[in-house]
């Protein structure tokens, strides 16, 4: 684990790190460096909504190709199935050897959209947590954990140089740990498929569809399955499994312990498996790209089917007498 003091910021005293994008990790990545004393430049499209918002903050805003030809140390932080038309349009020709490349997920490197001159540093910072967590609990003197990896390391300071900018994200406050390219992509994607996104937005429809179809009311069920769990993650994310169990009645953690396991049994574990084999081929890089390629149009009617969900409908309604909940559906 790297901690705060075996990373070094002057590393970083007189470079200028261009923030690509300004978005969930951009604003957090941006905002933390300029407060750790480190010069940032942000590159944005012209008609970027979010330029404003940066420019109020007093950040030095720039056209993405002049932000990245500006920088010593060039962060792309625009969602990953746009990184490989931007780096060719606008991002290519302004790393010049010797320069740093960084990615906060590994995607676009690991399955070759992107492929940088043997010349220069490819480095990755990835902060195991959303872009405003990352903001904010470093205002609070905290970090979110991260990921640290070199892809090259052309100048012999790669490392040196990822880890100071881990530095002044507030990763190394909480810990960092060093990686590849591969296995920080192939966990993330597997992570969100199968448990933090994928498993659990099923887990919880399926226990609602269960019991609303069972003719329990749907406000009950939306409480009983989804408002719910913040409070047993809350316990888990403090102290593991076994200080949620502790937390729980004895009648809740015999019901834990007996059925759990055939909720998520066999097939569930053989469907995991296939989920990282498929991530681990490149199946699942080569499905998404071919997606966006054709305009996303399939994406962009599953996530509207997910939005006429009735729990989305039933939640929307509660969390309206809820206030104190930021109700971002
Ligand atoms: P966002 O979707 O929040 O990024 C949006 C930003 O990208 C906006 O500033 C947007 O500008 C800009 N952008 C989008 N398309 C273009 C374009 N064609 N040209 C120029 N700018 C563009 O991204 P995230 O922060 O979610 O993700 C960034 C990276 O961080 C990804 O690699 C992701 O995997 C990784 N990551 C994300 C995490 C998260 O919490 N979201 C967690 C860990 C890693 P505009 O205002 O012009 O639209
Ligand atoms: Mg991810
Ligand atoms: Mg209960």
């Amino acid at each position: 684990m790297i901690y705060d003091k075996d990373a070094d910021l002057e590393k970083l005293r007189g470079k200028t790190v261009a923030i690509i994008g300004y978005g969930s990790q951009g604003h957090a990545h941006a905002l933390n460096l300029r407060d750790s004393g480190v010069d940032v430049v942000v590159g944005l499209r012209p008609e970027s909504s979010s330029r404003a918002e940066a420019e109020r903050e007093g950040l030095r805003v720039l056209p993405v190709a002049d932000a990245a030809r500006e920088g010593d140390v060039v962060m792309i932080l625009i969602p990953d199935e746009r990184q490989a038309e931007v780096w060719e349009r606008e991002i290519r020709e302004g790393i010049a050897p010797g320069n740093l490349l960084l990615f906060a997920h590994g995607f676009s490197i690991h399955y070759g959209q992107i492929e940088p001159s043997s010349d220069v540093d490819v480095g990755m910072v990835a902060p195991k947590g959303p872009g405003h967590l990352v903001r904010r609990q470093f205002q609070e003197g905290k970090g979110v954990p991260g990921l640290a990896a070199v892809h090259q390391d052309a100048t012999g300071q790669a490392r040196e140089l990822v880890l100071a900018y881990a530095k002044g994200i507030g990763c190394t406050r909480a810990g960092v740990i060093e990686t590849t390219f591969r296995e920080e992509t192939e966990t993330d994607l597997f992570g969100e498929q199968a448990v933090l996104c994928g498993g659990l937005t099923e887990l919880v429809r399926a226990g609602f569809e269960t019991l609303v179809k069972a003719g329990y009311d749907p406000r009950l069920a939306y409480f009983e399955c989804l408002h719910e769990l913040k409070l047993i993650v809350d316990l888990m994310y403090e102290g593991g499994i076994t200080g949620m169990r502790h937390s729980i009645s004895n009648t809740a953690e015999y019901g834990d312990l007996t059925r759990g396991k055939r909720v998520i049994g066999e097939p569930s574990r053989r469907a995991m498996k296939e989920i990282l084999a498929e991530i681990q081929s490149g199946e699942f890089a080569r499905e998404w790209i071919a997606e966006n390629r054709a305009g996303g149009e399939n994406f962009q009617r599953l996530r509207e089917e997910g939005k006429r969900h009735q729990i989305e409908q039933v939640g929307r309604e509660l969390r309206a007498m809820m206030p104190w909940i930021a109700n971002r559906g």
